[in-house]
């Protein structure tokens, strides 16, 4: 019977102990381990408790104490960041001196990196300095009356006189472009000018809308943050409609008028000639139309035509009160008092006149001799746009040359003689449009903003 039992005791106990490997080890919400030892029995009432087995006390004081060795191992290597984790006790302190020679390292590419930027940003601004330099120095001579003082001096008052102050002073003329944009709402006036319309072609109709800027190219230097680029629409042999023109505009010397086969050329930087044009030109306002390379000769209310195939100015004509060289020029400045355009109907004129009292005067010129056919003098402040375009006979002006949310805001029919106010949305991706121009060929617009060549889709309405 006694011998009977023992085996019974014995065979529990090996099973209890060949099931007893359940060793729980967690954290608790203190951040403390805990360790959690499990003994099942497949028999709740026939396994025997356990502290009244010697071989089991032993072997769970064993444990016990084996796991109090670990927690506080533990606890010595790990506090926080080792919680819950064991360190392994052969990991000796990580050296502090091998990441400061990599950090030094590193930070001192960083400072070579810096260097060479500064050093271009220093030489960039040189250029534009001395750029800048020679604008003002010109500018000083242009105020001197005649047989004054001489170039680069302003004249002196005379004794008891006060000092002469100019409204509008003509310095660099971007330096006060901000301050001249002002809100829509008050350029427009409700006066409506009465005067004969123009001709509309078929197929036009309003501006509805304008796609986002597409860039096919961008000016390598300086010279090059503002200028002019744009296709014949009606070009003449060997001209095509894939010809491409360009002009960098800053400068007081611009004269060249670079030629290309095609925009691929453009953008890859090759032109295939480059003209010298006989007078310098002064306003991003040019235009090229049936074959003729249009624009506003510097320092002067002149319009003249540089004959693409010819090479030579075929005709210049003076336009009659002209505001020039920082008169009326669009709200960002740049000379662009007298701003040329090209639509469906031929070739126009934008400018402003002392009798328009700095409001857009629209005139149709006679594409070879330069003749004014024909004026319109709008209620829009020049100075308030940023520029304009004309399609289908409809003057157009953008309220702003810096703002990416921008918007078409005013429409002249010369058709009606009245504007109105529009709202179509307009992006200055760049930030700096200098010029803008329509091409009825292709239906798009033509810009330069901040030394880059864009177009923009557009939508006329089919009415
Ligand atoms: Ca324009």
């Amino acid at each position: 019977m006694v011998g009977a039992w023992l085996l019974l005791w014995g065979a529990l106990a090996l099973s209890c102990r060949g099931e007893v490997a359940f060793l729980r080890h967690a954290d608790d919400s203190t951040g403390r381990c805990t360790y959690s030892f499990t003994v099942p029995s497949p028999v709740e009432s026939g396994c025997p408790d356990a502290g009244g087995v010697p071989e089991l006390r032993a072997e769970l004081a064993a444990l016990t104490a084996r796991l109090s060795r670990l927690e506080s191992r533990e606890r010595g290597a790990g506090g926080e960041a080792g919680r819950g984790i064991p360190q392994p006790q052969y990991a000796a302190p990580a050296p502090r001196l091998e990441p400061g020679c990599g950090e030094l390292l590193r930070a001192n590419s960083r400072l070579e990196e810096e260097k060479g930027r500064l050093e271009r940003e220093n030489e960039e601004l040189g250029r534009r300095l001395e750029s800048s330099a020679q604008e003002i120095a010109r500018l000083r001579a242009a105020r001197c009356p005649p047989g004054g003082e001489g170039p680069g001096r302003d004249p002196l008052p005379a004794p008891g006189e006060a000092p002469h102050w100019d409204p509008q002073p003509l310095t660099y003329q971007e330096l006060q472009s901000e301050r001249t944009e002002i809100p829509a709402s008050r350029l427009l006036e409700e006066t409506a000018l009465g005067r004969p319309g123009s001709q509309n072609s078929a197929g036009c109709g309003e501006l509805v809308w304008v796609g986002d800027p597409v860039v096919f190219g961008r000016a390598e230097s300086i010279a090059g943050k503002y200028g002019v680029w744009m296709k014949d629409p009606e070009p003449l042999p060997p001209f095509t409609r894939e010809t491409t023109w360009r002009v960098d505009a800053v400068g007081t010397e611009v004269r060249q008028l670079l030629q290309y086969q095609a925009p691929e050329q453009l953008a890859q930087g090759y032109p295939t000639k480059v003209h010298i044009l006989p007078r310098p030109l002064e306003s991003t306002g040019a235009v090229v139309y049936r074959g003729g390379f249009f624009f506003q000769p510097r320092r002067s209310r002149t319009v003249a035509r540089y004959d693409l195939r010819g090479e030579t100015l075929t005709a210049q004509r003076e336009i009659p009160g002209a505001g020039y060289h920082g008169q009326y020029p669009y709200s960002w400045g740049g000379y662009t008092d007298i701003d040329l355009a090209v639509d469906e109907t031929g070739l126009w004129v934008i400018y402003s006149t002392e009798k328009a009292r700095g409001a857009i005067v629209l005139s149709k010129l006679d594409p070879e001799t330069l003749e004014i056919r024909q004026s319109w003098e709008t209620n829009i402040r020049k100075r308030g746009v940023a520029n304009a375009f004309v399609i289908c006979g409809t003057l157009y002006t953008v309220s702003s040359y810096s703002s990416p949310n921008a918007t078409i805001n005013f429409a002249y029919d010369t058709a009606t003689g009245t504007s109105r106010a529009l709202s179509v949305p307009f992006e200055n991706r760049f930030r700096y449009l200098s010029m803008l121009d329509y091409n009825p060929a292709e239906q798009q617009l033509y810009a330069w903003d901040s030394s880059n060549m864009v177009t923009y889709p557009i939508r006329l309405s089919r009415d």
